[in-house]
């Protein structure tokens, strides 16, 4: 009886879906990224995000880690010395490292602690964990030597280099989802063929930061490897989606990365103040299960930066329903979507002329 109860056991265990390790790195010091009053970066969005998702029980199956900060050599895989020492002087005095951009005082030590929880988060991908989650990363508009758009440090960037460095990876995907587009990844990436960075974001010529048009698909040994769809105002849930299955799982499946890191931005909503791609909560798990499918057939490694999102109240909604997404919970929060299809002639067309310009690169 004994025998035959251990058999089934071990059958039933052989039988179940893979299932997922999952982290999420936090720390008190990540609500200090806080860039003032009026300013729509709001410093206690991670604390927000924590406390619900303890509420909801969500991390009941996740474990957490105490973000550190980023050393200055981690720093310096992705940004120039003379970069770095202007973020540190601004952080002694307070002032502004762009025009959209003030530097509050004690925001080199703020934008370390960020930075090196995506750096833990990626480190726990070679320790047994398969998704791990920085609720406070994804700070894509950071260039080599500048930057704007609220970030500091590309910490997208800081981590594929530490990883490149640390564990040998040689194939690297971004998918940055973020409503806006990541310029500063792309910058950084433009002639490399080892990062494959798909953006799709909301068209440049209605958004800061006006790059990211279609045809820009990397240069020299890059070419192919920079992916972007621009997308117009008022896309709406139905075509988003459509388009995110026409294009982001058939050219993974071809690059077949070792890494997939996951911008997960929710400054598409359609509450959001700063832009109007006009997705609902449900968009937002669709897509992180769909992240986490992928990379089970790609390579058990999926990192996770919440990225942007502007509207606290429905961001903090929508992260949750990401880790619905992440975690295969069904009980994710839904709203009606009185918002798709209103573009879906445009954004077929977008599609269409993507697929077009990567034709040379990838079978669409
Ligand atoms: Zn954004």
């Amino acid at each position: 009886m004994v025998f035959y109860q251990l058999i089934i056991s071990l059958i039933s265990k052989l039988s179940m879906p893979h299932n997922y390790m999952h982290t999420i790195v936090y720390h008190d010091d990540y609500n200090k990224y806080d860039l003032g009053i009026d300013h729509p970066l709001v410093g206690n969005k991670p604390k927000r995000t924590m406390d619900l998702l303890k509420e909801k029980n969500m991390l009941k199956d996740v474990k957490e880690f105490l973000a550190e900060k980023a050393t200055e050599k981690d720093i310096l895989r992705a940004h120039s010395q003379e970069y770095v020492n202007k973020v540190k002087t601004l952080s002694k005095t307070g002032g502004m490292l762009s025009a959209d951009t003030p530097a509050p005082i004690g925001i080199f030590e703020t934008a370390s602690i960020a930075t090196g929880g995506t750096i833990l988060a990626g480190d726990k991908l070679f320790d047994k964990y398969n998704c791990t989650i920085n609720p406070l990363g994804g700070f894509h508009h950071a260039g080599r030597a500048s930057s704007s758009g609220f970030c500091f440090f590309n910490d997208i960037a800081v981590v594929i280099e530490y990883l490149r460095e640390k564990h040998n990876i040689k194939r690297f995907s971004v998918v940055d989802l973020d409503v806006h587009h990541g310029n500063g990844t792309q910058d950084i990436y433009y002639r490399d063929s080892t990062v494959l960075n798909i953006s799709f974001h909301q068209d440049g010529r209605t958004l800061y930061p006006g790059t990211g048009a279609v045809d820009f698909i990397g240069k020299e040994k890059g070419e192919g490897y920079t992916v972007n769809l621009p997308l117009p105002p008022g896309t709406g849930t139905a075509s988003y989606l459509t388009a995110f299955n026409e294009i982001i799982p058939p050219i993974l499946e071809q690059f077949k990365p070792e890494i997939i890191i996951y911008q997960s931005g929710v400054d598409t909503h359609h509450t959001d103040p700063l832009a109007d791609l006009y997705l609902s909560y449900q968009a937002y798990f669709y897509l992180a299960n769909n992240m986490l499918k992928i990379s089970k057939d790609a390579c058990d490694k999926l990192l996770v930066l919440f990225g942007g999102g502007y509207n606290s109240d429905s961001s903090i909604v929508s992260y949750y329903n990401i880790m619905c997404g992440l975690l295969e919970l069904e009980h994710y929060a839904k709203e009606q979507d009185n918002f798709s299809h209103q573009k879906s002639n445009v954004v077929k067309n977008q599609v269409l002329k993507l697929k077009n310009v990567l034709k040379p690169h990838w079978a669409l």
